[in-house]
């Protein structure tokens, strides 16, 4: 490929083409291909193929001029520069060609080499780094569009985001209007696009909080940090819609811009507080009624039942001769149930009264506590109960306490020395109870493990619950209420009780207690 400079020259007179000619021979420095086109139209036609580095346009050009053929020539592409030769003065012409696009402007009368050669090289110079400059504006136009679209993604996933979460998000300027809610606002509070533009965020503020949140509004501002809030809206419905979030202000140079707030929509979580708070008042109140009324009876009950007791008893001793042994039976078959029933009235009395009537709670040592309970019970000979390992000191009622462990160590006893199963060596079977403790943190674990009769798993649950017993009512000297109060005070104080049996083995009863000192329920 030849490095000389291709020239078109573009003139219809051939004694300018052989002077051309003869200049660009003489120049030394650089090579030049000189090519001859001497019509407007053949013009045309070897511009549009674009084979030269540079062309040379003629002025006059026949009944066209160079002026047209220049704008022909830039209109279908032509990159190279373009050189205008005029005749001498024409400098209208000379303004025209320079705003038109050429890259130079010779007086015919004025060109020699020199002039002609140094034109050339400038233009086509020129004609580079313009070509450099437009690439580059190009790249960067092309860069400034990938950019908006990222930036325009950027923004889409943002409002996709903020419209898709379920926390109303809202900005707000320091006089109260608002900028932007996301949709989860609107849906919450429903105002238009509209209503919005002239909505004011004191507006949306219940009026009974409104006081509190503007004194608020002023901290925020002051720059007091972020604040959460808990308050009430009004929805354009007028309904109230109960949210909890945080606010903060945003800063720029030193001065606050606008406030942002993320809230939670709680009005469900709040009705249902709310709800759920009547209806524990009216179980509190019920279940203070059912206590009462538990108490009233029972306590009224006692006195006639009382007097039958003493009747019967009465009858027994005094008209013994006068009853037959028949009579006799039906009688002591009476002060049994009489018996009985003051029993049963006397478990309801005690059960009533486990969170009716309340002590102070103490820190007590178990292991005293418990000693004691055992000489309560004297349990008789054939039932040893031990102490396994030490026992805590606990925050507790007094009197509750006991009754738990006095209830599971008289259960112990009974159902053991009443298992009248022979022991291998033919004695009477010993009884053998132990009372033990576990760590359980944050509780303590206690037990009391006998090896009596042993309970059917099937009764597990049932032997809890008041009044059930497992032996047949006449049988059962017992009320059935036993462990149902154990249950209601361990788990007054957030414990829990359960036992693990096998039938014929034994027993064990376990039952958690707090190690902290808690307030019971
Ligand atoms: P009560 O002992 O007065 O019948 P409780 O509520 O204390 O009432 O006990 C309910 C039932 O659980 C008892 O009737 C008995 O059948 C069973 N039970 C309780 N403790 C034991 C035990 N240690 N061994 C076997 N059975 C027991």
């Amino acid at each position: 490929m030849s490095d000389a400079v291709k020239v078109l020259l573009v003139d219809d007179d051939e004694d300018d083409y052989v002077l051309t000619r003869d200049w660009l021979m003489e120049i030394e420095s650089e090579q030049f291909e000189l090519a001859w086109v001497d019509t407007y139209e053949t013009a045309v036609e070897a511009i549009g193929r674009c084979e030269h580095d540079v062309y040379l346009l003629d002025y006059r050009l026949g009944d066209r001029n160079g002026l047209e053929l220049l704008s022909v020539a830039l209109c279908s592409g032509c990159k190279a520069p373009l050189i205008l030769l005029t005749g001498q003065g024409d400098l209208e012409i000379d303004l025209k060609a320079m705003r038109a696009g050429v890259a130079d402007y010779l007086v015919k009368g004025e060109i020699d080499a020199k002039l002609l050669e140094r034109s050339i090289r400038y233009a086509i110079e020129r004609k580079r780094a313009e070509v450099t400059l437009l690439e580059a504006f190009d790249e960067l136009e092309l860069r400034v569009e990938q950019r908006t679209a990222q930036l325009k993604q950027a923004h889409e996933q943002l409002q996709d985001f903020f419209d898709n979460a379920s926390d109303l998000i809202q900005i707000v300027d320091l006089e109260g209007n608002f900028i932007y809610v996301n949709q989860a606002w609107r849906r919450s509070l429903g105002y238009s696009s509209a209503q919005m533009q002239h909505l004011n965020f004191r507006e949306i503020i219940h009026p009974q909080e409104r006081d509190r949140v503007l004194e608020a509004w002023q901290r925020w501002q002051s720059g007091a940090g972020d604040a959460n809030l808990e308050t009430m809206f009004i929805a354009q419905d007028r309904t109230a819609i109960a949210v909890e979030g945080s606010i903060n202000c945003r800063w720029e140079d030193g001065k606050p811009i606008h406030i942002r707030g993320i809230f939670r929509n709680i009005t469900e979580r709040k009705l249902s507080e709310a709800r759920q708070a009547q209806l524990l008042k009216e179980i509190e109140g019920a279940n203070q009624e059912l206590r009462d009324f538990a108490y009233i009876v029972s306590h009224d009950l006692k006195a006639p039942l009382r007097a039958i007791g003493s009747l019967a008893t009465w009858l027994a001793t005094d008209y013994q001769e006068k009853l037959d042994a028949e009579g006799q039976e039906l009688i002591r078959l009476l002060v049994g149930r009489v018996q009985r029933l003051h029993n049963l009235i006397e478990g309801i009395l005690q059960y009533s009264r486990v969170g009716r009537i309340r002590e102070e709670l103490v820190e007590i040592d178990l292991n005293e506590l418990v000693s004691e309970v055992i000489e309560l019970i004297a349990p008789p000979e054939q039932v040893t109960i031990r102490i396994l390992s030490p026992l805590p000191r606990v925050w507790c009622e007094p009197t509750r306490m006991m009754q738990v462990f006095q209830n599971l160590l008289s259960n112990a006893v009974k159902y053991t020395d009443r298992d009248s199963s022979p022991a291998r060596d033919g004695d009477r079977k010993q009884g053998n109870v132990i009372v033990s403790c576990q760590d359980r943190h944050p509780y303590w674990q206690f037990s009391v493990a006998d090896n009596g009769i042993g309970i059917d798993p099937q009764y597990f649950e049932k032997i809890f619950q008041i009044f059930q017993t497992l032996s047949p009512r006449d049988e059962s000297e017992g009320t059935g209420v036993g462990l149902s109060i154990v249950k209601k005070i361990v788990e007054m104080y957030g414990g829990k009780v359960w036992v693990t049996s096998q039938l014929h083995q034994g027993s064990t009863f376990s039952f958690t207690w707090p190690k902290h000192k808690v307030e019971h329920r």
